[in-house]
């Protein structure tokens, strides 16, 4: 069976018995049009190695796939494994099985050690440590197309002086270009979430921070953005106040919520060197 020969979605459900479980946040695409365009805005995708997390009935994976892609799937709930077989052997090797908990894989052996994008709709429930856990990486995804709850995708492409701006806008804009690229109603999935989603393209800054002043930087905002009404000099005073504010040319009567990406890699950059 070829690609194209497959099922619909439903049908393919239907067939094993499957159903969504809420414990492994399971909200389906079962409209290939949606996926299709998902995979488009992730392009070009032919002869690109792809990390999809949860692919679940895969539709999404589907979509990958007839754009070219080599895709290695990560999936936690060992129900869809024998659906998601099928789709293997329609996919001409193209499609490598996975069963593990995203958070702890080593992206760079499910890769080859080359470079890859990770393309997923995303369980809502780890989404942002797995992103965390992709911007930290010494080399982040060539690219990233996430889906998240559209509250977390606005929190990752807010600007400051933003409500949603705070402690996940600084890391992912410190080490990428963040933009949100697609808007879901939530009746758009099955079984349909609360609340609506949205698509997060986000591609590496050709300079980003090296591993330790992201460190660095994860301790900043989280302190800063723990008390984000206080200003810096008593929201940081654990991390030196008044003295790291000077250090990094910025006022200490301001607050964190004030304070644009490159402020925050002054300050983090203060810190490394204090320590
Ligand atoms: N990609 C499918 C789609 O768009 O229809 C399913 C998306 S659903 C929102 C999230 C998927 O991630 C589910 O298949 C779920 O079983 C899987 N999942 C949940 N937690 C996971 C984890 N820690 N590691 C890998 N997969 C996980």
């Amino acid at each position: 069976m070829s690609l194209a020969d497959l099922p619909p979605l439903r049908e393919s459900l239907e067939a094993h018995g499957l159903f969504a479980k809420k414990a492994f946040g399971q909200h389906f695409l079962l409209d290939l049009n949606i996926t299709r365009k998902i995979a488009r805005l992730a392009a070009p995708l032919e002869d690109v190695q792809v990390i999809e997390v949860g692919p679940g009935p895969g539709g999404l994976t589907r979509a990958l796939l007839e754009a070219g892609a080599r895709v290695t799937a990560v999936e936690k709930d060992a129900r869809f494994l024998p659906l998601l077989q099928e789709l293997a052997e329609a996919a001409d090797g193209r499609l490598t099985l996975i069963e593990a908990d995203a958070l702890t894989v080593d992206e760079d052996a499910l890769a080859g050690g080359g470079p890859f994008k990770v393309i997923s709709n995303l369980p809502y429930n780890v989404g942002t440590p797995l992103l965390i856990k992709w911007l930290s990486r010494p080399e982040p995804p060539a690219q990233m197309a996430l889906m998240f709850q559209r509250e977390v995708a606005q929190r990752i492409v807010a600007r400051v002086g933003e409500e949603a701006y705070g402690r996940l806008a600084v890391i992912s804009q410190a080490v990428c270009e963040a933009a949100l690229v697609m808007d879901l109603p939530a009746r758009a999935f099955t079984p349909p979430p609360k609340v609506a989603s949205a698509v997060v393209r986000l591609e590496p800054r050709a300079e980003r921070p090296a591993p330790a002043l992201l460190a660095s930087l994860e301790r900043i905002t989280a302190a800063a953005f723990g008390q984000r009404r206080k200003m810096l000099r008593s929201s940081l005073k654990a991390l030196g106040g008044e003295t790291l504010c000077e250090a990094a040319g910025i006022a200490a009567d301001r607050r964190a919520e004030t304070i644009p990406v490159s402020g925050f890699l002054d300050l983090a950059q203060a810190l490394l060197q204090r320590d």
